[in-house]
Parts: C-alpha cells; structure tokens; sequence
C-alpha cells in the first residue's frame, strides 16, 4: 500500500530526526564541555543524513506515489505536511545549505565572542554573510512584495509582512497609551523579592505546580539548562528545562511554565499519530500561543495567586511571611520598560518584537546596512520604549536568532500572544466558570480544551484557520489589546 510505504519511510526519517534532538538535549543540560566539538560533528553527520533521506529519489518516489493514491483526510494532510516540507528543502541547492551550515555556525561563535565583548564588529561580517546568503536563499523559495514573505513559512504558513503590519500598528499605538499612563500610576514595588529564595525550594514548588497544570512525569521530566527549552522525542517522552535565580523565584517560575505550555502541547498529540507527521505543530505561533496561555493567562492572573500564594508561603515561610496574594500578583505582574526581550513584562514585550520585525525586513531589503544595525536599534528602543542601550551586548546582540539566519522568526512570539488571547476570549464563553476554575487550583477542564481543540489536531489543520475557527472570528488584534487593556487598568488603578 502506498501510503504505508511511504510512512515506513517516513518513521526511518522522524526516529532520526528525534535522536539528533537526543543529542541536542543532552548538549544543552548534561555534556562535560570536553564534548563540544564532537557533539557538533555527531549533530552534523545526523542532519546531514536526515536531509539526504528526505530529498532522495527513494524518498521523493514514495511521497509521489503516496498522493498519487486514494486518501482520507489524515493520510492527505500527513502526506501535504511533509510535501511542503520537501519542496522547500529540495529548491535550495546543497552548496548553499552546506555553506548555510558552515557560515551560520561561525557566527554563532562570533555572536557569542561579540557579546560577551559588547563589541557588534566582531560580529558584523559574518552578519553581512548570513543576509545575503538569507537574500539568495529567498530567491530560491521566490517571493513577492519582500524577501522576508520567502522566509516566514519555515515558521507561520499563511502570513506575509503586510499583514504583520496591520496587526502590529494598532497593537504598537495601544501598548504606547497604555505604558504612558502606567508611568504616571503609582508604582508596584518587588522589594520583598530581593533576597535569598532557596533553590531546593522553587525546584519543589515548580515541580507542584507543573503537575498541578496537567504535565505527565511519567512521559516527561524538568532539568536546568542555561537557556530554557522544550523538546520532545515522543508523545512519552517531553523534556522542559528552566533555570534559577538565588534572588528571584519568579525567574525559574515562569520559565518553567512557560516551557510547560509547550510540554503540554506535545505531550497531547494523540499516541496514534506518534511517529507520522501529523503528531506535529502547524507553526511557532500556535505554540508559542500555549506557553503564553500557561506562563501569563493562567499563572499571572489574580485567582492563579489567591490559590498559589498561601501554598508559596509554605514553600518559603520565612521569605513570604506576610505577603499577601495580592502583593505576589503586583509583583508577578510589574510593568517596567527595559533592553532585554526575555525579561520583558506583558505589556512591553510585544514591542520588543515590533522592533525586530521592522529591522529584520529593513535589513532584508536592503534598506538598513548591517554596519548600521546598532544605531538603528538603539533609535528604536529610545523611540518605543524610552530606553537608551548603554552597549550593544544588552542591545542588538541579545537575541541568538539572526546569528542562525531565523529571519521571519520574531512576529511569531507576538501571534502567539494574539492567537491566545482571541483562544482566551472564546474559552471563557464556553467555560463561564473558568475562572473559578483556576481559582481552586483546578485545570482539568482547561487543559481539556485546549487538548480536544488544538493539541490533538496536530497538523491536520494550519494554524491560523484553527484559531479563527476555534475563536469563531477572523485574526484579530482586539482580545489582546483588551486583555492587556482591563488587567492593567485595575492593576496600576488607570
Ligand atoms: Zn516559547
């Protein structure tokens, strides 16, 4: 039978792809350094084959015959998931991806040498190389109106930079208003945070309550790496890790759940499409729309607190010892315009992103110079957010992305947040007592919905008709600006 074939074929691809994540995810939580180099020649070896596997004749014959033959709606979008999949891989020629390879992993290198010496020229030729390398690349997809259009499918299929921007200009005026009348509010103050949080501690109460939102230990567990992450190598087997912070539990906290959100979604992949490709994520959007639901929704709301605070204080009685639920949530809560995206409160972050979009596509289109990045950037920092960037270390060299050629990458953060709230919006008209809910700790019910509308959908659907049909309405700023909206009007008494 055709399409078994091509599963079979399929699965061969998948196992490898799943054992260079091994890999990955023991470079990143276990290996002695001594391992480095090795590490990175094993990756390289394994991906290496899994792109070979996937372009053959053998393999190109089989998906060919497999479309070729009568489908039902699984087997089509499992056999379309991986032809798009193909197509793209098979319009660049191997010279470009092996010198792609090579380039992107020297500037790794030098972004790391750039950063740590807050000097942007180390890195700067070698992001003159990644653009125009990322330029060529785009010719290759073809495109229209921008190179960036070519780019962003490899993240979020169905969205171009237009309309990118008839999202993000209203979102941009609306977080602007809403920032200036938080600085003329009294301020919230995060003093009783600053001072030791015993490490064995958050590790427990992190561990509560990520059990508490639904994570199976049983097809999962948590470790510290330096960057959190999530991973998975099977629907049994999703691996998260966040890092502490000795002065702030709010720090492993929310990276933690934030990371549980995606495990959540991995982990609900229905077991039979384990190893196909509908056991998979249609776009960085819908899943990042899941870490953000957990992290902030959930977890940064006032009934989340009114539950977890007392059970916090039993965590760490000496350091909460008269902190009432209410303070937690100020705290959890605090808007505070900075440099650094991952440290961004709900408010500011969304224009972090903005302003990596704006220079991405400037870049691309040859509009900005590269040796002007640093300057453009700091412009734009004073002009959304009021900051000025002291060195490019804490400015335009923060983010890992363009050193690996993730152009079209940043606006996904933003749709998540977009995609959430309009799924946010739709869940408290089917769960009136959602609230509630959350208020006794009890997310049962939550989980549930997200599982039999989004996670066991898998690839069966793209992700943006999901949510417009989940949320019963055309993609839309509006849920988030009113979201964002009424939490921090009643938070600073705007
Ligand atoms: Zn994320």
């Amino acid at each position: 039978m055709p399409y078994q074939k091509f599963l079979d074929a399929y699965g061969e691809i998948h196992d490898l792809r799943m054992t260079a994540s091994v890999l990955h995810w023991d470079q990143q939580t276990q290996m002695p350094p001594g391992g480095g180099e090795a590490r990175g020649r094993q990756l390289s070896t394994l991906g290496g084959l899994i792109h070979d596997r996937m372009t053959s004749a053998e393999f190109l014959g089989l998906l060919a015959d497999a479309e070729g033959a009568d489908l039902d709606d699984d087997q089509r979008a499992a056999v379309e998931t991986v032809r798009f999949a193909v197509d793209r891989a098979t319009k660049l020629p191997g010279s470009m991806v092996r010198e792609m390879t090579l380039v992107e992993s020297r500037a790794f290198g030098a972004w790391i040498e750039a950063r740590q010496a807050r000097d942007f020229s180390i890195f700067q030729p070698h992001l003159e190389r990644i653009i125009e390398l990322t330029r060529q690349k785009a010719d290759c997809f073809g495109w229209k109106d921008t190179p960036w259009n070519a780019l962003v499918p490899d993240y979020e299929r169905g969205i171009d930079a237009r309309r990118i921007a008839s999202l993000f200009a209203p979102l941009r005026s609306f977080t602007v208003d809403l920032l200036d009348k938080i600085r003329g509010a009294d301020q919230i103050s995060t003093r009783f945070l600053d001072r030791q949080w015993d490490l064995g501690a958050q590790g427990e109460f992190g561990r509560r309550l990520i059990g508490d939102l639904g994570f199976d230990y049983s097809r999962g567990r948590i470790d510290i790496a330096a960057h959190p992450f999530c991973t998975n190598f099977s629907v049994g087997d999703v691996r998260i890790t966040s890092r502490f912070d000795h002065r702030n539990p709010f720090e492993y906290l929310f990276s933690a759940l934030h990371e549980t959100g995606h495990a959540l979604y991995e982990q609900g992949f229905r077991p039979e499409d384990e190893r196909t490709p509908l056991a998979e994520c249609p776009s960085l959007g819908l899943h990042e729309s899941q870490s953000r639901f957990w992290e902030v929704t959930i977890a940064r709301s006032l009934p989340f607190w009114k539950h977890y605070g007392p059970i916090m204080a039993g965590y760490f009685p000496g350091n909460l010892a008269g902190v009432d639920a209410g303070t937690l949530y100020r705290a959890a809560n605090r808007v505070e315009p900075g440099l650094i995206r991952v440290d961004a409160d709900e408010v500011t972050y969304n224009l972090h992103i903005m302003i990596r979009f704006d220079l991405e596509l400037a870049l691309l289109e040859r509009r900005l110079e590269v040796a002007d990045l640093p300057d453009a950037w700091n412009a734009a920092y004073k002009d959304f957010l009021g900051v000025t960037v002291p060195h490019d270390g804490d400015g335009c060299l923060q983010d890992v992305h363009w050193s690996s050629g993730a152009f079209g990458y940043f606006p996904t953060y933003t749709l998540g947040n977009i995609y959430g709230a309009m799924m946010t919006r739709r869940m408290e008209k089917d769960m009136p007592d959602l609230w509630d809910k959350v208020g006794r700790g009890d997310f049962a019910a939550v989980l549930e919905w997200l599982r039999t509308r989004i996670h066991r959908v898998g690839m069966r659907s793209l992700a943006m008709p999901l949510v417009e049909e989940i949320a019963g309405e055309k993609l839309t700023v509006e849920p988030l600006m009113g979201q964002l909206g009424r939490k921090f009007t009643d938070i600073y008494n705007l």
